[in-house]
């Protein structure tokens, strides 16, 4: 017969006394909201830690990939917009009470981005959205429900605008506050900014280049002649 040798028993020990410290941890973790040292002591417990493709969210069945709207507190006029990266529940083994959390890679909205490029508030629409490189776990519960977030031509495309439907171009860097591909973008106008389809254009119809409005003087949003040419062209 093997006997165990002393220094196995010492590991066993170090095992179950690591799995009660994860227990009691796992409590605390919770009451000070810090999720991403929850996920991780979680995934470290066994039978605590589980994932899953689909979560149901005030009645509406949300999968990991969808654009989400989330909760932003009494502070804030507009929610948060995200991508779902990740559904996670770690179970609290004190309660046996589940503790579903959500990995969100988050978008940045106009009124964040001109916080540090106030001159970009001409050409940034209102529905418009910034994917950042920033990634974090929430509650599930602060889901408020899915969004659309389409490309910036195929939002042009739209007959009607809903406050729900936003449009991606540009990535937006959080450490350094800058944009991530802004060659990407072509610029209009006279004034050289990037299309706002917030704002109304008239086409040229020699050059064919668009031009804000306010650009090309055309007051009242009103211009009844047949032909435009713009400056460049007369
Ligand atoms: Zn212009
Ligand atoms: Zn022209």
């Amino acid at each position: 017969m093997k006997r165990q040798s002393p220094e196995s028993s010492a590991t066993i020990k170090k095992q179950i006394h690591k799995r009660l410290q994860n227990r009691q941890s796992i409590r605390e973790l919770y009451q000070q909201m810090a999720w991403k040292t929850l996920v991780k002591v979680g995934s470290q417990t066994k039978g605590l830690y589980e994932e899953y493709e689909t979560i149901k969210v005030r009645g509406q069945v949300l999968r990991v990939g969808d654009s989400v709207l989330i909760n932003s507190g009494d502070q804030h006029d507009e929610d948060y917009v995200g991508t779902l990266k990740q559904i996670i529940s770690i179970k609290e083994p004190t309660t046996a009470k589940l503790i579903c959390l959500c990995r969100i890679q988050w978008y940045m909205r106009k009124s964040e981005i001109i916080k540090s490029k106030p001159k970009c508030s001409e050409w940034i629409s209102e529905q418009e959205l910034f994917i950042t490189n920033h990634q974090e776990y929430i509650l599930a519960q602060s889901i408020i429900s899915s969004c659309k977030i389409l490309g910036c031509n195929e939002y042009q495309e739209l007959d009607e605008i809903e406050s729900t439907i936003y449009f991606n171009r540009l990535e937006w860097d959080v450490q350094k506050k800058q944009f991530g591909n802004m060659d990407s973008v072509q610029q209009f106008c006279f004034c050289f900014q990037p299309v706002n389809p917030d704002r109304q254009y008239i086409q040229c119809d020699s050059c064919k280049n668009w031009y804000h409005f306010e650009c090309v003087g055309i007051k009242n949003g009103k211009y009844n002649q047949k032909e435009f040419h713009c400056s460049k062209c007369q």
